[in-house]
């Protein structure tokens, strides 16, 4: 089964450069131009896996408000922003956007299509042999990789896809340094060629997450220059 994407952009050149190269490569497409239709297009979608959102829009809503509200109803849900410009691209590398990942305006099919397949790829869409339920136990922490599930205390975490994946690896590696470089690999893919970047944002929002205080990060610590770790 194809798996289902949306595409929200107003301009509509882009839009179907942007949906005629997803469908090329297999992807069942749905498309949007504002905010408010490409709310009530997931909602009538629940099974969409993916959005790739345009910023700057028409209406009420901008592109990460459209992303807020979709991680905070769809946590699962991949997001990929479309950026025009250096501005935006800081709004969306913060906090509070809580995209994946972010494709820079103009871009190549090649590219757009390389970075949808492997955030497909890391949500685990292709129908990947679950792994073994066996779980994964730090200090107030308990992962299931099978349910992907991460709680802290027995209270279940909200976390993104990606978020997961990244606190999975630190605690297959509890007390080793991870590069950045290294988690970049692991958990985004060989082929993904965004910057380094894209790993200080989700670890930044991990701490918000799981961190007592964030100040003084006590699970996911800073190696000064190099990465991270798990653990003090
Ligand atoms: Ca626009």
């Amino acid at each position: 089964m194809p798996q289902k994407l949306l595409v929200l952009e107003d301009e509509e050149n882009i839009r179907s450069f942007v949906v005629i190269n997803l469908k090329r490569a297999g992807y069942d497409v749905i498309e949007a131009g504002t905010g408010e239709e490409a709310l009530r297009l997931i909602t009538a979608h629940p099974d969409t896996r993916l959005a790739l959102l345009d910023i700057m829009l028409p209406g009420a809503l901008d592109g990460l408000e459209v992303c807020r509200r979709l991680r905070a109803a769809h946590p699962g849900m991949g997001v990929i922003m479309l950026t025009a410009k250096t501005q935006e691209l800081d709004k969306v590398t913060g906090l509070v956007s809580g995209a994946d990942d972010y494709i820079t305006k103009p871009f190549s099919p090649t590219e757009l299509i390389a970075r949808v397949d492997a955030l497909s790829r890391r949500l685990g869409g292709g129908g990947e042999p679950s792994e073994s339920s066996a779980k994964l136990r730090s200090g107030p922490f308990t992962l299931s990789a099978r349910n992907r599930t991460l709680q802290k205390n027995g209270v279940k975490l909200k976390l993104t896809q990606v978020e997961f994946n990244i606190i999975k690896l630190f605690m297959e590696n509890p007390d080793r340094a991870l590069s950045r470089e290294e988690i970049l690999r692991r958990v985004w893919g060989e082929e993904y060629f965004g910057d380094l970047k894209i790993v200080d944002v989700n670890i930044r929002r991990l701490r918000i997450k799981i961190e007592d205080d964030t100040a003084n990060p006590a699970f996911i610590t800073t190696v000064w220059g190099f990465g991270y770790k798990w653990g003090g």
